[in-house]
């Protein structure tokens, strides 16, 4: 019932920056490398199967979600010709599902694979092994100390009792970088030698040998190269670290912001409404709950349709909302479903309004937002809520 159509509030998914952005990372590629589309969180609030569909297409050759259901939602919309590997830790007890669909898990421990075995033996489910294997990634914490293995000992533990597990198959190794994106590169260094030192426990049969997010396959050059890229954010447009590509130095005011001068990275999403009210007040009128914001003149206010329940937090009434190129200022307290501007002049209802992407050679950049309003561009895009109808062209 989320869904609001009869609104003009839309995020407009542009899929063919999406493939541009994957071009651009498989340029980089060396032999033997592929490009994995990370649609976890319903591909970063874009929309899962269309934004797989289009990665696909684009040549990426396989996909990485967060959980089982997301797996097995792109499995049911027909993507059944690739591997999709769930990059978080999975319940046993659904191990039945995760064979039908065939997804790939990732493993801390083996009482996943002994949790699951009694699973199947319990729901009378062994059948489902007769003619096929459970692919697994095995996680080695290098420094994240989130999920997988820490230390030489464990692996070489997991290494010798996974031997005796004939129904799995071990087909990959992975880790993931904490400061790649923004921290102390010192750490970079610290966590690449854990992970030269582990795997190095891992036999050759894993050919499968994965360690590069988006900041990594984007500016890291390392030897052996990652097997697999993991690319998430940059496919969506927005640079990790949040710079603003060095192409919108016209329309973004960024003196306060890093410039990203190499990657023409293309932002993905827009995010756009109409003004549905508009009224002229007089000077001393008070705007939105709390009454923060008065008028000091006569001004026109106009009403737009979005709040934070669409996932347009209270946080961003420092960010105007562009009309004809305006930067016009939220007025007052951002409300669950409205906010209200203010205008230079008159605008009648209808007139299109922009909170992402261009608007008459003005342009409010996600990493542009997310550095006002003290977060992460990842963060702003997955909070879009699905009220908001995505639209692709
Ligand atoms: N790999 C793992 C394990 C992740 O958790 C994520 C996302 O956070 C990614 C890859 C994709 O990262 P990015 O969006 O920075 O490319």
């Amino acid at each position: 019932i989320g869904y609001s159509e009869h609104r003009p509030t839309q995020a407009i998914v542009n899929l063919s920056a999406i493939e541009a952005n994957i071009k651009w990372q498989q340029a980089k590629l060396e032999p033997g490398q592929s490009l994995i589309a990370v649609v976890k969180a319903n591909a970063y609030g874009l929309g899962a199967e269309q934004v797989a569909r289009t990665a696909l297409k684009a040549g990426a050759e396989g996909l990485a979600v967060a959980t089982v259901d997301e797996g097995i939602s792109l499995r049911k919309a027909g993507i059944i010709q690739v591997p999709i590997l769930v990059l978080g830790l999975t319940d046993p007890q659904g191990i039945a599902e995760i064979l039908h669909y065939n997804l790939t898990v990732t493993v801390s421990d083996l009482d996943f694979f002994d949790q699951a075995y009694q699973q199947l033996l319990t729901t009378d489910d062994l059948y489902l092994l007769d003619n096929l294997k459970l692919p697994f990634h095995l996680a080695l914490d290098t420094g994240m100390t989130r999920i997988g293995l820490r230390t030489e000992t464990e692996v070489s533990d997991f290494v010798t009792k996974i031997q005796a597990y004939d129904w799995v198959d071990f087909q990959g190794v992975f880790t993931h970088f904490s400061t790649i994106g923004g921290g102390p590169q010192d750490y970079v260094e610290y966590q690449w030698q854990r992970w030269l030192d582990l795997t190095a426990l891992i036999p050759e049969s894993v050919k499968i040998r994965h360690y590069a997010n988006s900041a990594m396959g984007l500016w890291q050059d390392r030897q052996p190269a990652s097997t697999w890229v993991r690319y998430g954010v940059a496919m969506y447009g927005l640079d990790p670290m949040d710079r603003i590509p060095s192409h919108f130095k016209e329309q973004v005011d960024t003196s306060q912001l890093g410039l990203n001068e190499e990657d023409p990275l293309q932002p993905a999403l827009e995010l756009i409404s109409e003004i549905v009210y508009v009224k002229e007040i007089p000077q001393g009128t008070k705007i939105s709950y709390g009454a923060t914001y008065q008028s000091s003149e006569k001004e026109w206010i106009a009403t737009i349709p979005i709040g934070y329940a669409d996932g347009w937090l209270r946080s961003y009434q420092v960010i105007p909302v562009l009309v004809e190129g305006h930067a016009c200022p939220v007025v007052g307290r951002i409300n669950m479903d409205q906010l209200m501007i203010r205008l230079p002049h008159y605008y009648p209802k209808g007139t299109p309004v922009t909170l992402i992407g261009p608007d008459h050679g003005a342009y409010n950049h996600i990493s542009w937002i997310a550095q006002q309003t003290s977060t992460i561009g990842y963060e702003i895009m997955t909070n879009l809520s699905d009220r908001i109808p995505r639209i692709y062209i």
